[in-house]
This record gives C-alpha cells, sequence and structure tokens, in this order.
C-alpha cells in the first residue's frame, strides 16, 4: 500500500480505483454476494420529541460475509458506486425496504420507512419509474416513504433535482436531506429545493454537550429549518443530555443510540411493541 499519510480506505480505494482487474473482482464478490442473499437491512427509530413515538425507521444495509463476517456499509456503499454494482443493490434495497414497510403498516401504521438513496442511483435516468412501479409492486402507501438524499446528491444538478424532488412531492414521498452541513452547505440553496426533512450530522450532535458555539450552530439550523418549514432531525443522539439540549432548541426528531441502535426486522418489532406499551 502506498504511504501517503491518507487513511487506510483512502488507500484501499485509490488502490481498486487503479487497479481494473481488482475492481473487477470486488464486483463479481459483491454480485455473488448479492445473489446469495448476504445482505440485510437494519432498522434505526427515529424519535417524535414532542408526541414520544417512533415516527419512522432509517433502513441501514449490512453484509453478512460468510468468512469475514460483518462488514461496514462505509467501506462497500463507495465500491459499490465506483463499479456500477450500486444500481442492483439499489432496486434491492428499495424493494426489501418497501416489503418490511408493507408488513410494518399492519401493526405500526403511523410509522415511516426512511431510505438511503445513492448520488448515482438517484441521478439515473430512470430512478422515478423504477421506484413507481416498486411502490406499484409491493401495493405500498407512498406517504410512508421518505427518502435520504445527501447534498452532494441534489447540488451538482440543481435544476434536474428539483424537477425530481417535485416529482417525488407529487408521489406523496417526502425527502430528507442527509448529513446536513458537511457537504456544499445548501444553506442558501435550500428554499429552492422541495423538501421535507433536514438531518443534521452526527459530528455537530456531538459536540452538543461540550462547547456552546456548536450549541448555538445547530440552533442557528434548526431556526432556519423552521422558518422554510422543514422538520428537522438530529443524529448520532447518544446522551441524555445531547437530547435535552435538542428538545430546548426546539429540535423535531432524534436518531441515535440514546434511542437505540440499528437492528434486524425481527427485533424492530419487538422494540416498538414495548415502546408502545411504556
Ligand atoms: P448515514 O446515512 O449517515 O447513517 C447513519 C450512521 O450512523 C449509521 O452507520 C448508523 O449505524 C450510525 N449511527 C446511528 N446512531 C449512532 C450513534 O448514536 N452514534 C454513532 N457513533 N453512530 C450512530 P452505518 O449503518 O454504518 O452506515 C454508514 C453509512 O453508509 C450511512 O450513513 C450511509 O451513508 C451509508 N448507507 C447505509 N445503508 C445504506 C443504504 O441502504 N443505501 C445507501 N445508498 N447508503 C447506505
Ligand atoms: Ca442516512
Ligand atoms: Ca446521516
Ligand atoms: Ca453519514
Amino acid at each position: 500500500a502506498k504511504k501517503n499519510g491518507r487513511n487506510q480506505y483512502a488507500l484501499y480505494h485509490d488502490e481498486m480505483h487503479s487497479d481494473g482487474k481488482q475492481l473487477f473482482q470486488l464486483e463479481t464478490a459483491l454480485r455473488k454476494a448479492l445473489d446469495r442473499g448476504e445482505f440485510e437491512l437494519y432498522y434505526q427509530p427515529q424519535l417524535d420529541i414532542k408526541t414520544k413515538q417512533i415516527r419512522a425507521v432509517e433502513a441501514l444495509i449490512r453484509w453478512n460475509h460468510p468468512e469475514k463476517g460483518f462488514i461496514s456499509p462505509g467501506m462497500f456503499i463507495p465500491l459499490a458506486e465506483e463499479s456500477g454494482l450500486i444500481t442492483p443493490m439499489s432496486d434491492w434495497i428499495m424493494l426489501q425496504a418497501c416489503e418490511h414497510l408493507k408488513q410494518l403498516q399492519l401493526h405500526f401504521p403511523n410509522v415511516k420507512m426512511s431510505i438511503n438513496i445513492s448520488p448515482i442511483y438517484f441521478q439515473q435516468i430512470d430512478f422515478l419509474e423504477k421506484l413507481q412501479k416498486t411502490i406499484e409492486s409491493v401495493n405500498v402507501n407512498p406517504r410512508l416513504i421518505e427518502l435520504e438524499l445527501t447534498e452532494s446528491a441534489v447540488m451538482p444538478h440543481a435544476e434536474q433535482s428539483v424537477e425530481r424532488l417535485t416529482m417525488l412531492k407529487t408521489m406523496g414521498i417526502s425527502v430528507a436531506i442527509d448529513d446536513f452541513g458537511t457537504g456544499f452547505s445548501t444553506l442558501s440553496y435550500l428554499h429552492r429545493f422541495p423538501i421535507d426533512i433536514l438531518k443534521i450530522d452526527q459530528s455537530f450532535t456531538k459536540q452538543l454537550s461540550q462547547y456552546q458555539e456548536d450549541s448555538a450552530i445547530v440552533e442557528a439550523i434548526i431556526m432556519m429549518a423552521h422558518s422554510l418549514r422543514i422538520q428537522v432531525v438530529a443524529e448520532g443522539v447518544e446522551t441524555k443530555k445531547q437530547y435535552q439540549v435538542l428538545e430546548k432548541q426546539c429540535c423535531d426528531f432524534v436518531q441515535g443510540y440514546y434511542v437505540s441502535k440499528p437492528m434486524p426486522i425481527s427485533e424492530l418489532y419487538e422494540f416498538l411493541d414495548m415502546w408502545n406499551h411504556l
């Protein structure tokens, strides 16, 4: 490996990039994993601070490798994006999340399903068509579906994105901007995009208990979002202290280990049952 002072992942990624053969091998490995059903969606709840109800769950992909064990999505999603396998993988994620939502709806009719969408997938020409087909074939209520897009998914093609987001809105699907504050800083553009939710990145939440300045940034984001009628999720909430600061700042929803870690669908049912009886 080249020792250029960058992190492990960057090195690995650079090598993959420069070595076509290895990239091909990885694509083959990922495709086999998809065919063998080695991927699984885990779900992490989002708590509504006002009502104390679970308002949504976020679908997070996991790879249970037969020999290497659990491989984190932070590792294989970028490689899937580079190899082109992100398309069949995202098709599977959409279908699986919709099927789980359909079942969940029978027991917990108000819980939404939030699905991460890779920028590459979002920008594909048949994205909306495929989404529509999946929703129809599973026969699930689109008003319970939320898509998470990063700033890097919507910013580079702003005009086309506005069109797509408007179509999603027409379909009844809501849209969240993920990892807000880490990318292009869409602050000044935000009003141009028809979005429903802002997800404040974990890096801001982490600082909440320590520094007054970071609390001020989070507070400003929440106030600005509310003035645009956008609701706010704080990500990575781990402590009661962070929760309390966010509650005081009128944050709408929290997600993080303080409420629950991501879990398999079977555990999610138990969790929601328990939560409802609290
Ligand atoms: P993300 O969308 O920002 O997801 C939140 C990440 O934070 C998840 O990591 C989650 O497990 C973790 N997390 C949640 N609460 C806490 C907390 O309180 N403390 C800490 N330290 N971490 C917390 P995960 O599951 O490893 O996913 C990493 C990233 O991989 C995601 O970041 C997302 O960008 C990507 N990803 C995961 N699943 C999918 C997927 O189905 N499709 C796509 N396109 N990307 C995905
Ligand atoms: Ca996300
Ligand atoms: Ca995020
Ligand atoms: Ca992230």
